[in-house]
């Protein structure tokens, strides 16, 4: 059996190892557009920080490949597919065959279409290269503009911060982190950030990017000009699905797959942050952008592409994340949507407290009785009271003392051992 996997990272390299686990024998191709062997994209930033070194990235040395016997093309793109043919078009020109292949592309970063976009100094932040290229101009004391206030922007602007830059985000929306907090908790987490000396500017954009030869100032839609070494924007990312455009595996946003992680294209398979899986608290098809959701999609379709008939049992938004003095862990569907003139009637309930003495807020949403989303902020020391327990039970219901427990900070772990056992 001839396996050919694109894309070196979470979901490639965890179908690689499943697929060898099931079938000694298979050849197994993996194909990564970035000249390195496989390293940790959620690090880059701790990297760009100085908070990790270089070598502390990489997740499998060469010597993986070897071992496992597992092809490695590293530094070239897959330009092309002939899916009646089963073979996949390198951009050097050759064609590989397959038996079974995996699209595991992931995404690729947004960038924001104003004058001075290309101009040097202004990057994403997606790839080892990135951090590489941001690390290397930025110097204590310089000014950095971080555009975007998502997880992305957030964490850049803490690697900026651990490389000694002045750091000013800029964010459209009247809040950060608005997809996985809401305005009381990122109210705190804005917070936070400030105490760590990031100035937040909310509610504005980047019109242009000016500077002779490099970036040297943002100009901002108030009429404000920021002056910046480094422009780093965080604005969203976009499934790299082309390869597979032109079939009917295309979804909404990414490439739709079926509980195997099979796609529409017979003996094509995706998984990762190309892949739109069942969301189990959505109860729909999304993409859910995250390291362990990918590495957990890879393992079951490498399984299925060498055999096995493992169905994949949904997908979670989760994130933990720590500013500063502050953590801040979310999962499910935090933010619900709003009735409007189409759906006056939705079935979700909000609960949520905030104790702002003890620092402490608190949200679940609720669909009829079901627990579909939670988000704690807290103190950093503080354990966040069982959330990571808490999203196991999402899709299921939960009695209201624990409920009520949980949303006042006062979870005991005498509680939480008496949770019923179904959700394990
Ligand atoms: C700064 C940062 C911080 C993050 N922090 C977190 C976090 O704290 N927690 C979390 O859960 N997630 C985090 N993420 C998201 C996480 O990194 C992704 O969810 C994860 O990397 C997805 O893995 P993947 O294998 O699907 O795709 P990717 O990691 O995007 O890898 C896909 C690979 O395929 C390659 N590729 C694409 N097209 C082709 C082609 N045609 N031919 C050959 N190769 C190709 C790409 O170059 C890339 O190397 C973070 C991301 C960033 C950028």
């Amino acid at each position: 059996m001839r396996y050919v996997v694109i894309g070196n990272s979470a979901a490639g390299v965890s179908a690689a190892r499943a697929i060898r686990a099931a079938d000694p024998d298979g050849s197994i191709s993996i194909i990564g557009e970035e000249p390195y062997p496989y390293y940790g994209r959620v690090l880059t930033s701790y990297y760009l920080g100085g908070r990790v070194n270089r070598e502390a990235l990489f997740l499998a040395e060469e010597d993986w490949y070897r071992r496992e016997r597992v092809e490695a093309y590293l530094g070239v793109k897959a330009w092309g597919l002939d899916v009646d043919r089963r073979e996949v078009l390198l951009e050097d020109g050759r064609w590989l065959p397959y038996d079974r292949l995996l699209v595991a592309t992931g995404a690729r970063p947004q960038m924001i279409d104003v004058p001075g976009k290309d101009l040097p100094g202004v990057f994403p932040l997606r790839t080892l290269d990135h951090a590489q290229a941001i690390r290397a101009l930025i110097r204590p004391g310089d000014p950095a503009v971080v555009v975007g206030g998502g997880l992305v922007g957030v964490k850049a602007a803490e690697g900026l911060l651990g490389a000694g830059a002045k750091v000013t985000m800029v964010v459209s929306s009247p809040q950060v982190l608005s997809q996985i907090l809401d305005a009381e908790g990122a109210e705190m987490a804005q917070a936070a950030l400030e105490r760590e000396g990031v100035q937040v500017l909310l509610g504005d954009d980047v019109v242009a990017i000016e500077g002779t030869g490099r970036a040297e100032r943002v100009i901002l839609r108030s009429g404000k000009a920021l002056a910046a070494k480094v422009v780093v924007v965080g604005k969203g990312v976009q499934p790299n699905r082309d390869i597979l455009l032109a079939t009917e595996a295309i979804g909404r946003r990414g490439i739709a797959v079926n509980q195997f992680l099979e796609t529409a294209v017979p003996a094509v398979y995706a998984a990762g942050d190309v892949a739109e899986t069942w969301d189990r608290a959505w109860q729909a098809s999304r993409v859910n952008a995250l390291w362990g959701n990918a590495v957990e999609q890879g393992r079951i379709a490498g399984a299925n592409m060498a055999g096995a008939s493992l169905s994949y049992p949904g997908s979670l938004a989760m994130n933990s994340l720590v500013l500063g003095d502050l953590g801040i862990i979310t999962g499910g569907m935090v933010r619900p949507p709003q009735p409007d003139q189409s759906q006056p009637e939705l079935p979700y309930r909000v609960l949520s407290r905030k104790d702002s003495r003890r620092q402490l807020y608190r949200k679940v949403v609720l669909r009829g009785n079901q627990l579909v989303g939670v988000a704690a902020v807290g103190p950093r020391g503080e354990s966040p009271a069982g959330v990571g327990t808490l999203l196991k039970y999402i899709g299921k219901e939960l009695g209201s003392p624990l409920l009520e427990a949980f949303l006042l900070g006062r979870l005991s772990i005498a509680q939480w051992l008496r949770l019923p056992a179904w959700a394990d």
